[in-house]
């Protein structure tokens, strides 16, 4: 065993068993030791007394649009990794569209790795994109490393991302199942939308129903049927309709292999404090109404939803003006969604290790970086030191990713993020990010 480096101590380590005063020792980069609090300090390690802050396992954001290369303008892998590591997220997947070229191929995934690699704070996986034509290239993306494939069943925003029609996501997904690898999907049906009144104007009330609950319960109505018939595992990207719940429990009863994600703005705003005309707060499927939030939760309590993930989906600030109709849809949290989380959470009488789970493990378990997520003797040395009774008022400026507009401007959260450590390196302090060293990530191998 090579020689501890770095000791964190805390009063409040979050383990997988539960919060415990402890010291977590460190060396090459991975946990080697939890031990006791008050175990002696190894010859030549550096020890830091954290106190009575919280030492987390660092976050694991497997929704977040960096779009770039390609739309820089609205994001890009130096900005959104430090925003990710000001806000404790340690690893962050990317979307494979809103990027020009798209993650659809083999060559399109290396021209942004390529561009990933010069300025990621934090480490970086992909997904791959489904989209109609491609199924011959799924098996190379995967072969190649990404973590699993997104597909839209309705158009995605952007025209070089197009959606699957039913016989074009039976081939996908056969094929993936056929790899043993995972589909993620944007589950809105695209026939109740287009029933649905359009989206017009300024009137929050108005969008919300344009895009009604039913639609998402269609939807993952049918990715269920289709997950069973074809023996395929399935996640359910951004839940936002609670009606889908039991749904989602009963198929998981019945051994289909479908899981979950929900977002910290369908958690933490509701509908009717949206005002009108404020299309920072639009997104795609909506925030719904408080009831649908309580639901959630206890969606979340009761273990059906598997994880809280950003879907941090920015745009230049001249897309986010307008009508609810002609905005882009997309809320902007990668810094904030811990604080976001955990002052919601805290008030319903949740801890820090309900958020460990539902932020860190739940998401690396999901994409199975079995080095992420937890901290236990042999994961890697990723943490989140959080002070989690102290409040900061949410200033944009202050937030590091490209357009700083946000639906949280002006809230009073819970949570200041004091230092996040990548891999034993301290990679914010503060909430400024110090050196890029993260990695690029591709999925472990299995026997
Ligand atoms: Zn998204």
């Amino acid at each position: 065993m090579s020689d501890v480096e770095l000791v964190l101590r805390s009063a409040n380590v979050v383990t997988p068993d539960g919060p415990r005063a402890a010291s977590v020792s460190v060396a090459d980069g991975r946990i080697v030791a939890v031990g006791p609090y008050d175990a002696p300090d190894p010859d030549g390690a550096r020890v830091e007394d954290l106190g009575d802050d919280v030492l987390l396992p660092g976050l694991v954001d497997t929704h977040v649009h960096v779009n770039d290369p390609g739309r820089t303008a609205w994001e890009g892998f130096g900005p959104a990794t430090r925003a990710a590591a000001a806000g404790g997220v340690t690893t962050l997947v990317d979307m494979p569209l809103n990027s020009v070229p798209p993650t659809t191929t083999v060559p399109a995934l290396e021209v942004k790795r390529a561009v990933a690699r010069r300025s990621a704070h934090v480490d970086i996986g992909f997904w791959g994109g489904a989209v109609p034509g491609n199924a011959p290239e799924l098996r190379p993306l995967h072969d190649a490393g990404v973590l699993g494939f997104k597909a839209f069943l309705l158009p995605s925003g952007v025209d070089e991302f197009p959606p699957l029609a039913p016989d074009q996501l039976r081939t996908a997904l056969r094929e993936i199942a056929g790899f043993g690898g995972l589909l993620i999907v944007h589950a809105e049906d695209p026939h109740l939308i287009d029933g649905a009144p359009p989206p017009t104007g300024p009137r929050y009330a108005d969008f919300l129903a344009s895009r009604p609950r039913a639609a998402e319960n269609e939807a993952i109505a049918g990715l269920i049927a289709l997950a069973r018939e074809l023996d395929a595992r399935v996640h359910v990207l951004h839940l936002s309709s609670a009606d889908a719940l039991p749904l989602i429990a009963g198929a998981r009863r019945e051994g289909v292999r479908i899981t979950a994600e929900t977002c910290p703005h369908f958690l933490t705003l509701t509908a009717e404090e949206v005002p009108d005309g404020a299309t920072e707060f639009k997104c795609c499927p909506p925030i719904r109404e408080a009831a649908n939030q309580d639901a959630l939760w206890a969606g979340l309590a009761a273990g059906e939803i598997d994880c809280v993930v950003s879907d941090h989906s920015p745009c230049t600030a001249d897309l986010k003006v307008g009508d609810f109709g002609r905005a882009w849809g997309g809320i902007s949290s990668l810094q904030l969604g811990l604080p976001a989380v955990w002052t919601a959470a805290r008030r319903r009488g949740h801890t820090l290790h309900d958020v460990a789970r539902w932020m860190s493990t739940g998401p690396a378990a999901l994409v199975g970086l079995d080095r992420k997520g937890a901290i236990e003797a042999g994961r890697d040395a990723d943490f989140a030191v959080l002070a989690p009774d102290e409040t900061f008022t949410v200033d944009p400026a202050a937030l590091h990713h490209r357009n700083q507009v946000t639906a949280y401007a002006g809230r009073t959260l819970y949570g200041v993020v004091r230092s996040t450590w990548l891999r034993g390196r301290k990679i914010a302090d503060h909430g400024t990010p110090t050196e890029p060293t993260g990695r690029l990530l591709e999925r472990p191998s299995r026997p």
